[in-house]
C-alpha cells in the first residue's frame, strides 16, 4: 500500500501492516548515462515490487534528495547537509512513530546518505522506534558480483539495474569506465574531479539490462526474506 494514493479513510482502517518502507535517495550526477534520479528510482523499484508480493507493508512516499556532497561538483547535483537530512529523517520517523507505526525501514539507494541515515536512526530507537536500514547494493554486495564483474556509482551493477528499471532512461552510447580509485579516506574539495571522474565510477560498459533483471530478483528476495525476521523481531542469529 502507498500512502501516496491513501485517503485519511483507508489510513484510518488499514490492517496488517507490519511496517512502514520509506525509499531515499539522492538527486545527483550519475555519469553521462545514468539519470539524476538513478538513487531513488532504485529503492523505489524495490519498494514498489516488495509491495506488490506482500500486503503488510506501507510505502511512505520517497525522500528523492539526499546528501551529495562528493558530486557536488557536477553540474545538476542538489546537495541536502547531512545535518538537515538527519534531522529531517528523524522528524519524518517520529511522523510514522505518532501513529503508531514503530517498524522503520529505511530503503537507501545512496552512499552519501549513510552518516545521517544512522544518526537518525539512533534518534528514533531513543524514541522507540525499531528501525531497519537497507543499502542495497553494500547489503547483497557479495551475491551481486557473482552476477556483475564490477560494483560502482553508475557503474555495472547500478546501471544494469537502471536498465532492467526503465532503459530508456539511460544512455548506454554514453557509458564509460573509470579507473580511477582513492588511495585512502581522503576529503578535499578536489578529490571528486579524478575518484569520481565524470561523476561515475567502475565499469559502466558492461552493463545489461538482463544482469539488472538478476540483480532486482536477487534483492527483492533476500529484503523479503529479512522484513519476515524483522518483523517477527529477530534482529539476530547465529554465525
Ligand atoms: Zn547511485
Amino acid at each position: 500500500m502507498h500512502l501516496k494514493h491513501m485517503t485519511m479513510s483507508q489510513f484510518n482502517n488499514m490492517e496488517n501492516i507490519n511496517g512502514v518502507i520509506i525509499p531515499i535517495g539522492s538527486t545527483e550526477a550519475h555519469g553521462p548515462h545514468c539519470p539524476y534520479g538513478t538513487d531513488f528510482l532504485i529503492p523505489e523499484e524495490i519498494s514498489n515490487r516488495l509491495a506488490s508480493l506482500r500486503s503488510d507493508l506501507l510505502i511512505a512516499p520517497t525522500i528523492n534528495y539526499g546528501a551529495s556532497w562528493n558530486l557536488g561538483f557536477f553540474p545538476g547535483t542538489i546537495n541536502i547537509s547531512s545535518e538537515t537530512l538527519t534531522k529531517y529523517l528523524v522528524e519524518i520517523g517520529s511522523g510514522f512513530l505518532k501513529w503508531s507505526i514503530d517498524n522503520i525501514v529505511i530503503m537507501n539507494g545512496h552512499g552519501g546518505n549513510n552518516p545521517a541515515i544512522r544518526i537518525a536512526a539512533q534518534h528514533l530507537a531513543d524514541k522507540g522506534a525499531k528501525v531497519l536500514v537497507i543499502d542495497w547494493w553494500l547489503d547483497y554486495q557479495e551475491e551481486i558480483l557473482e552476477i556483475c564483474t564490477t560494483k560502482g556509482h553508475a557503474g555495472e551493477d547500478e546501471t544494469s539495474v537502471m536498465l532492467a528499471i526503465d532503459d530508456t532512461l539511460v544512455d548506454m552510447s554514453l557509458s564509460l569506465s573509470n579507473p580511477n580509485i582513492p588511495i585512502g579516506k581522503v576529503y578535499t574539495s578536489k578529490i571528486s574531479n579524478k575518484v569520481l571522474e565524470n561523476a561515475m565510477t567502475g565499469d559502466a560498459t558492461k552493463a545489461t539490462r538482463e544482469k539488472g533483471e538478476k540483480v532486482l530478483s536477487l534483492v527483492v528476495a533476500k529484503i523479503g526474506e529479512l522484513l519476515d525476521k524483522y518483523f517477527a523481531g529477530i534482529y539476530t542469529e547465529k554465525k
